[in-house]
């Protein structure tokens, strides 16, 4: 069987196939096979991440969160997106706090605010502070009638209301605000670039921007210009706005949740299911393609070409693969369907490549190693659950167990998730089933701290990873990949052992 010849993936995967499946299920797991070095003439800085998660959307950074009630909230895909990466919005909760959720990660960074919070002279310094309750923000530009599209005749900001006492709370806005005659203001049709221009002068914290009647068509916060200054590499749409995604299934019910979700501004859906070659999947893409024509559409799970055929064909944006390999998944020991990853998402992106439908790695990522394997399988981006799991940024509290600090990460498909809402039920069992079976596990991960250095770590891996392959882009990586300039070995289990830490008595293993 050659194991020890270094070919090409398209040549081990004839041989794996000619093979038979055994050697085919040992061989393209992430552990069963190492990518050979090739030439290095840049440094890893320099590797470019870049990598489509759908046809319309580009990623700078390869990495997704995964839509789980353990992994993804606002927080999480907020911290996601600054990075270059996306999260995807759970929907193990209802349709209207999932859509907030959404909310919170559009309105978190902005260009041009153009629907912001305002208020007239004859609100009270008490409407202030419950919007900065609500909202998280006090800088308010007031107008004559307290819409948009107004007169401007102010600003109230926090320093106005800071130090006033609880009886001053009914006191007008007109008193306390900073009249229109003090405030630096830009004309509408100002470019972006002027209008930071403008603010970093005035060194004011907001600068509105008025038409020629003088009325206001929006704002600029300059704390978005420092985030857009600390965060490089983020994920945004047009007005500057964090991308985000969100989950959904494909029941009569999840129309209503779709609509909320568009409204609050998410840029693409995916479906989520186990499964994603139903008619059930394929009806859904069609209703979603024809009443929301730019939202884009990330069908799944699949693991082979056939699957992804119908789904493609029905017109999916982006593929999520993967079928039992997620680390808290027994969907193969249960089910006895799935495919190991490595063959899954080789096979499926060879397939939707033809199509130009990039593919998303989903599950078993359990190393940043993994990651450039998956990439270098042809997946564009990698999706991940228990990697992202037991941060900061994850939903949960933190428990102490023996002494060690926990946070909770379970399968969606898990009874304990399940028990949460029904919309889990509703990606792995049917309708009428009488008796449950579980596809996932509930478990606990060490606290990691806060995605924010695990993210970079992450980052730089892939560019190392990369550099050692001699591959200045993914889309170097994976042209390498399909000329069979790529050469992949096999690992066989004593050189897996090899290849990790031995030997020692003992060590600490510091990632970075
Ligand atoms: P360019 O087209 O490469 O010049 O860059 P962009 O279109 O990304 O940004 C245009 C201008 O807007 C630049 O001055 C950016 O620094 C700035 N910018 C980008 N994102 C934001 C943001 O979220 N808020 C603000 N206020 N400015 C931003
Ligand atoms: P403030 O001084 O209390 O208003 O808060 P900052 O200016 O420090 O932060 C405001 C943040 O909230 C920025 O990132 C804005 O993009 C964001 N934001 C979203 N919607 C609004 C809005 O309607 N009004 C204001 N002021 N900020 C908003
Ligand atoms: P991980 O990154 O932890 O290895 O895998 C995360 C992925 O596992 C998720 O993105 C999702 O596709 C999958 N998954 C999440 N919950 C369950 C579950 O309960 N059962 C199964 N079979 N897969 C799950």
């Amino acid at each position: 069987m050659g194991s020890w010849l270094s070919c090409s993936l398209l040549e081990l995967s004839s041989v794996v196939l000619l093979a038979g499946g055994v050697q085919m299920d040992g061989l393209c797991r992430a552990s069963d096979f190492l990518i050979l070095p090739g030439f290095i003439d840049f440094i890893a800085d320099e590797v470019d991440l870049t990598s489509a998660l759908t046809r319309k959307i580009t990623l700078k950074t390869p990495l997704i969160s995964s839509p789980m009630d353990t992994v993804t909230e606002a927080d999480m895909a907020i911290a996601m997106a600054l990075m270059g990466g996306i999260g995807f919005i759970h929907h193990n909760c209802t349709p209207e706090f999932q859509a907030n959720e959404v909310r919170k990660v559009k309105k978190f960074e902005q260009g041009f605010i153009t629907d912001p919070v305002v208020l007239s002279p004859a609100h009270t310094v008490g409407d202030v502070l419950e919007a900065k309750l609500r909202h998280g923000f006090s800088g308010i530009p007031i107008t004559e009638t307290g819409t948009m599209g107004s007169k401007l005749v102010g600003i109230v900001t926090s320093r106005d209301i800071d130090f006033l006492a609880e009886k001053d709370h009914t006191t007008l806005l007109s008193e306390v605000m900073t009249p229109r005659i003090e405030l630096v203001v830009a004309p509408s049709g100002v470019t972006l670039k002027e209008a930071n221009e403008i603010l970093q002068r005035s060194k004011k914290g907001k600068l509105p921007i008025v038409n020629d009647r003088d009325e206001l068509v929006a704002i600029i916060a300059r704390t978005d210009l420092k985030k857009n200054r600390d965060y490089p590499l983020a994920s945004k749409d047009s007005h500057k706005q964090l991308l985000c995604g969100a989950a959904v299934g494909t029941r009569e019910d999840d129309k209503y949740r779709l609509d909320l979700l568009t409204q609050a501004g998410a840029d693409v859906i995916v479906l989520d299911s186990s499964q994603g070659n139903s008619v059930y999947q394929i009806a859904m893409v069609h209703y979603m393609k024809q009443k929301y024509p730019h939202l884009q559409v990330i069908g799944g799970n699949v693991v082979t070409a056939a699957q992804a055929k119908n789904l493609i064909d029905a017109g999916v944006d982006g593929l999520r693969v993967g079928m039992g390999c997620g680390s808290i998944c027994i969907t193969q020991e249960v089910m006895a369907c799935g495919r190991p990853q490595g063959t899954a998402v080789y096979k499926v992106a060879e397939y939707a490549r033809r199509f130009g439908v990039p593919v998303i790695a989903d599950g078993g990522i359990q190393t940043v190693g993994h990651v450039v394997k998956a990439l270098a399988l042809g997946a564009s981006t990698v999706m991940m659950g228990s990697l992202l799991a037991a941060t900061t940024e994850a939903p949960g509290e933190y428990f102490f167990s023996d002494g060690v600090r926990l946070k909770k990460y379970r399968g969606m498909g898990s009874l304990d998730a399940m028990e949460k809402s029904s919309s889990s039920q509703k990606r792995y069992f049917s309708e009428g089933d009488k008796v449950k079976i579980a596809q996932g596990v509930s478990g606990s991960i060490q606290d990691k701290g806060s995605i924010q250095k695990f993210v970079p770590y992450l980052i730089a891996g892939i560019q190392h990873g990369c550099q050692d392959i001699g591959a200045r882009s993914l889309s170097v990586l994976r042209s390498m990949m399909y000329s069979g300039e790529l050469k992949f070995e096999k690992r066989t289990m004593s050189a897996q052992i090899e290849g990790g830490v031995h030997g020692l008595h003992s060590y600490e293993k510091r990632l970075y």
